[in-house]
């Protein structure tokens, strides 16, 4: 089982088994990296620092996209990589990776001309192999303005629509999470690596502290990964390896408005007028809207949206959009998240490349930056069979088979699966889109035992017995992502959650209120901009 209930024995492995490999680091990367190495048979370890996806994983655009804006930046194999994974992640768990068109408005005055966009698309679908049905449609400007009625007319020339997907980013790290648990390994959360062990100056270890236990331990392993994300150069530093490339973090918000005050009718991807684009995405009773892409050197700890940063979000929408005008006091809830991208002289935030790179220290460090969520799986591939090439050789270990690994458990194989899945369970109402694009089949476990309880009570005690959580903010942000777009939800939830919390954990009543604390700080942080 994957709870806290088991938790204690998960750390008795770590500190008295060796591993073939500990990932540090429990975001998309590690998480990745983790499923294809334990699945292709190393004996692999993970440790996270905070919760699951508590990084840039769970900060994200929400998109599984081939990044339509990086084929002006002419990295057509990234668009290729990235591209072609979109519709690989949505086969693997197809209740969370969902097929969005995009509409891209076209204008007389910013952005691309009509004849660039049409070939750009459709370059973007060729690499990426978009089904024919798939593939970019040019639109009129009347066809565009009836796609999308709340588009400023004034400036429109045309538009395009082409096919993405999109996802909840948490979610996605933490079911990949589950399914290297799955398949042997074994993944903590709230363990920090503070250091390595080191024999002939060759890495044989790490030194860990249990955050939630409060102890300290060393992890012995032939190898190690380092998937820290925007904390990847703080360990490098801790190898004495942090020569030649470095990162550059980048830092981009969202903003989440009341679906009425935004209300489009589909997902939007447009030009600012100063170079940028930017995503609006309607998801349940929201929509929400970035992001911004701004050089970053303040805390990585916490890492909030600006008052400039919403004012720059809120001035894009009111140029884009007719109808009452955005203001802040509308925004209901915001996120920001750091790109781990490699820094490259002279270049500004936002032309830097999505690529992600491995760098190798002298003592076997492994670390792996910059990339997409996207990208994930072949990143994973890329690390693990460098892994296997230098170290394992001499067994006889499968090649990568992630493409062919469901990533829910069980899990459904279409698109058409899921929705007649949704149409069983007809007294639930229209919450049963929720339930199921965000726990896949496990939603009918949750719904009958919500017969007896509230239904935010049955996704806790779900999420506690199969899902490693360890405070309630694991619970509100990363598993059901209430703080983002169900804020009110999450208000009246509070109380019942902490006092499941408390009985289940065996908090003290002082945890209790650090927690209940930790919460409001979270709800100010996510709505008030300074
Ligand atoms: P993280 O998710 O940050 O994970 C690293 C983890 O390491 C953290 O959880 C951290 O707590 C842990 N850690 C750090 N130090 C230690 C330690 N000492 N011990 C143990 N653990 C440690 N990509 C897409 O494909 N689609 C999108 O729509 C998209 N939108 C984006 C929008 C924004 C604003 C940003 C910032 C990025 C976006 N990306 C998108 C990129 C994507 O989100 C990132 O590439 C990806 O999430 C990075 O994952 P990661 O696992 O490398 O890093």
């Amino acid at each position: 089982m994957f709870s806290h209930t088991t938790r204690s024995s998960h750390l008795n492995r770590l500190q008295s088994e060796p591993f073939d490999l500990l990932v540090i680091g429990g975001g998309i990367t590690g998480a990745g990296i983790a499923l294809d190495a334990a699945s292709r048979g190393l004996k692999t370890a993970l440790v996270e620092k905070h919760d699951f996806a508590f990084g840039t994983s769970s900060r994200s655009t929400k998109l599984i996209h081939g990044g339509l804006r990086y084929l002006k930046q002419l990295e057509f194999g990234l668009v290729r990589e990235v591209g072609s994974e979109r519709a690989v992640v949505h086969q693997l768990a197809p209740h969370l990776v969902l097929p969005e068109k995009m509409l891209l408005p076209l204008y007389e005055k910013r952005g691309f001309g009509s004849i660039l966009t049409s070939f750009g698309l459709k370059l973007y679908d060729w690499l990426a192999g978009v089904k024919p049905e798939d593939q970019r449609k040019m639109l009129t400007r009347k066809q565009t303005l009836k796609s999308e009625p709340l588009l400023q007319p004034s400036d429109i020339k045309g538009g395009a629509i082409y096919a993405e997907y999109r996802t909840d980013d948490a979610r996605l790290t933490i079911e990949i999470i589950k399914t290297a648990f799955r398949n042997g390994a074994v993944p903590v959360n709230y363990c920090t690596v503070t250091g390595f062990t080191y024999a002939d100056q060759k890495i044989t270890g790490a030194t860990v502290k249990d955050e939630y236990g409060d102890s300290s331990f060393a992890i012995r392993a032939k190898t190690i990964v380092n998937a820290a994300g925007p904390w990847v150069d703080e360990l490098r530093e801790a190898d004495n390896s942090k020569k030649g490339k470095r990162l550059h973090l980048t830092k981009g918000v969202h903003i989440v408005v009341p679906r009425e005050k935004l209300p489009v009718k589909q997902a939007i991807y447009f030009d600012v007028g100063d170079g940028r684009m930017i995503f609006a995405i309607p998801r349940d009773r929201t929509t929400y809207v970035g992001t911004t892409d701004t050089t970053y050197d303040g805390s990585k700890e916490q890492v909030v949206a600006s008052k400039p940063d919403v004012e720059y979000l809120v001035d894009a929408i009111n140029k884009t959009f007719q109808g009452n005008a955005l203001s802040i006091s509308d925004i209901e809830s915001s996120w920001a998240g750091l790109r781990p991208l490699i820094h490259e002289e002279g270049k500004s935030a936002s032309e830097l490349s999505r690529k992600d790179e491995i760098f190798e220290s002298a003592t076997g460090l492994i670390s792996i930056a910059g990339g997409k969520l996207t990208g994930y799986r072949k990143m994973a591939e890329r690390v693990v069979d460098l892994v296997i090439g230098k170290y394992f050789e001499d067994r006889k270990l499968k090649r990568c088979y992630t493409a062919s690994i469901p990533i829910t458990n069980p899990g459904f194989s279409s698109q058409s699966e899921v929705e007649s899945f949704k149409r069983k369970f007809p007294e639930v109402g229209p919450v049963i889109n929720y339930l199921v694009h965000t726990y896949g089949r496990a939603a009918e476990q949750i719904i009958a035992n919500s017969s007896n309880k509230d239904l935010v009570l049955a996704e806790l005690e779900y999420c506690l017995d199969n899902e490693m959580v360890l405070s309630a903010s694991d619970f509100f942000i990363r598993r059901t992502g209430s703080l983002f777009f169900n804020i009110g939800r999450m208000k009246s939830s509070i109380e019942p959650v902490l006092t499941v919390l408390k009985s289940q954990l065996s908090w003290t009543e002082d945890k209790v209120l650090a927690e209940r604390q930790r919460l409001k700080d979270s709800i100010k942080l996510s709505g008030e901009f300074l």
